[in-house]
């Protein structure tokens, strides 16, 4: 059953019993008090009829010492029609309670008679047919005698408009009854709506509609529960986005990787079955092992690459505080005199929170992939400056440069900007995509600027821990790791 019509049942259900009982109250009530009122009128009428009869008494004859029962009967006659067109009802009974006269149609049982004594008022209410009378009964002193007065007085038109009232208000509960369901019908549905609406919500989302909101009627709990959902429906539309864009980048990575293996497994199987197939001259034998050997070194660094990102992934750094001039100078002693390439290292004294070999691996990939960028002996600045948002590292090149379109791709695993180029120089397009998950749980991002043929900037921000203080470590003259070095290492191994 709807909630709405449970409502609505209930509300119908607590109206009818609200209104039974009140007009059955409200009825009873008028019923009570008319019946009292007729009944103070019925004792008031028996106590004149009494005073009247012992009044009539006196006027006896007086040679009667004793009331004579036919003068009780004369007197009791009188009293009946008393003047009055509608004659009353009355029974005179003596001492021994014997009836000395009764009305026409008097017919109320003797029950009350009998409880009757000297001094002694009673009353009841009895039905005789169709009608009700109030039965009463009084004592009278009369020349001697005590006799038993009673009385009946029609009280039929009280019972009647008893059941005339509860006739009249059965149908006016049913006329309320029916009309207060309409407009409770109506508040019902009005009070349910915003149930409606989020069952309406909740039914788009689970066919995949997302976006759909429940629309916000109301300021009260109902009204706060819709609030409530839309901000659920938000995050779970973020983590669903979030998710989907997980699955197409690991399908993404999947096939590149793919194709990454495929390049060099071809090579390696043409190879070795030219090798176990042909009888080969000792040079073209040496060129065909050397292809596998180095093809199959390359696959090695890309396996490692690959788990350093999924463990980096994984794992949470382990931070402390580093000098930067410690990361500087070791950053100059790997790559002091072994590139063709001219270094400038500028440090600025600070404290960075981090994990060190972390941000070494970053830094050495950055400047690995500006040295691959340039020409041999093009100038490669490496800066570590204090800003307002933290410690900034950046490494300049003057080479290549990026595409902006292509900017935005290459931190994802296996993306090259030129293929042919970037494996020639054993690239495999993993470097950056280490690089941002290590800046990643590093709570930083790479940020990149760069133009095509002009260069490229590869910078990231780490908190500073001493604020812009001097950190009281001697800061390696920056002159020193600047200067043309040696060979390009063309192994490609970063680390
Ligand atoms: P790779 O192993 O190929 O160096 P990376 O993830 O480090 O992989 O770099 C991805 C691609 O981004 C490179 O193949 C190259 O095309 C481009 N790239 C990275 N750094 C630079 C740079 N300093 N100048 C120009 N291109 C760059």
């Amino acid at each position: 059953m709807k909630f709405s019509y449970k409502i609505l049942l209930w509300m119908i259900v607590v109206m009818a019993l609200a209104l039974g009982f009140s007009g059955y109250y409200l009825v009873n009530y008028v019923f009570e008090t008319s019946l009292s009122r007729e009944v103070g009128q019925a004792l008031d009428e028996s106590s004149i009829l009494g005073f009247a009869f012992e009044t009539a008494a006196l006027n006896v004859p007086s040679k009667y010492t004793v009331l004579p029962d036919s003068t009780v009967e004369e007197i009791a006659s009188r009293l009946e029609t008393g003047g009055q067109s509608a004659r009353r009802m009355l029974r005179i009974s003596d001492e021994e309670k014997n009836v000395l006269y009764v009305s026409d149609g008097f017919t109320a049982g003797e029950d009350l008679l009998g409880q009757l004594g000297v001094d002694i008022k009673a009353h009841e209410v009895i039905a005789s047919g169709d009608k009700y009378y109030i039965h009463t009964g009084t004592s009278v002193n009369a020349l001697g005698r005590v006799l038993y007065l009673e009385t009946m007085r029609d009280v039929s038109v009280v019972f009647q408009e008893r059941a005339v009232g509860f006739s009249l208000y059965r149908r006016v509960t049913l006329v309320m009854l029916l009309a207060g369901t309409i407009i409770m019908h109506f508040i019902s549905s009005l009070l349910t709506k915003p149930i409606r609406l989020l069952t309406r919500a909740t039914k788009r989302m689970a066919a995949g509609d997302y976006s759909y909101r429940a629309r916000q009627i109301s300021r009260d709990e109902l009204g706060q529960l819709t609030r409530d959902f839309n901000r659920m429906a938000k995050a779970l539309k973020k983590n669903i986005e979030k998710l989907e864009e997980e699955i197409e980048a690991r399908e993404e990575f999947m096939g590149a990787f793919a194709h990454e293996l495929k390049t060099p497994l071809t090579a390696i199987i043409g190879y070795a079955d030219m090798l176990r197939s042909h009888k080969l001259d000792e040079e073209k034998s040496f060129l065909s092992a050397n292809y596998i050997y180095t093809e199959g070194k390359r696959l090695e660094a890309m396996s490692f690459r690959l788990l350093d990102i999924i463990v980096t992934g994984k794992n949470k750094a382990d931070m402390q505080k580093i000098l930067t001039a410690d990361i500087f100078l070791y950053l100059q002693e790997m790559f002091a005199g072994t590139r063709e390439m001219d270094f400038t290292f500028t440090c600025e004294p600070g404290e960075v929170l981090a994990e060190i070999n972390l941000i070494k691996t970053v830094l050495v990939n950055l400047i690995d992939n500006a040295c691959k960028a340039s020409e041999p002996g093009g100038s490669i600045e490496i800066e570590g400056r204090v800003t307002e948002a933290g410690y900034a590292f950046s490494v300049r090149d003057h080479g290549i440069g990026i595409p902006e379109k292509e900017q935005r791709k290459i931190t994802k695993a296996f993306y090259m900007v030129d293929k042919s180029r970037a494996r020639s120089k054993n690239g495999a397009g993993l470097g950056l995509a280490l690089c941002a998950e290590i800046l990643k749980i590093h709570h930083s991002e790479l940020q990149i600027e760069s133009r095509a043929g002009e260069g490229s900037c590869f910078r990231f921000v780490l908190p500073d821990c001493t604020k812009g203080g001097a950190a009281e470590k001697a800061v390696p003259d920056p002159q020193e790791g600047q200067g043309r070095q040696g060979e390009q290492d063309q192994d490609g191994d970063k680390t």
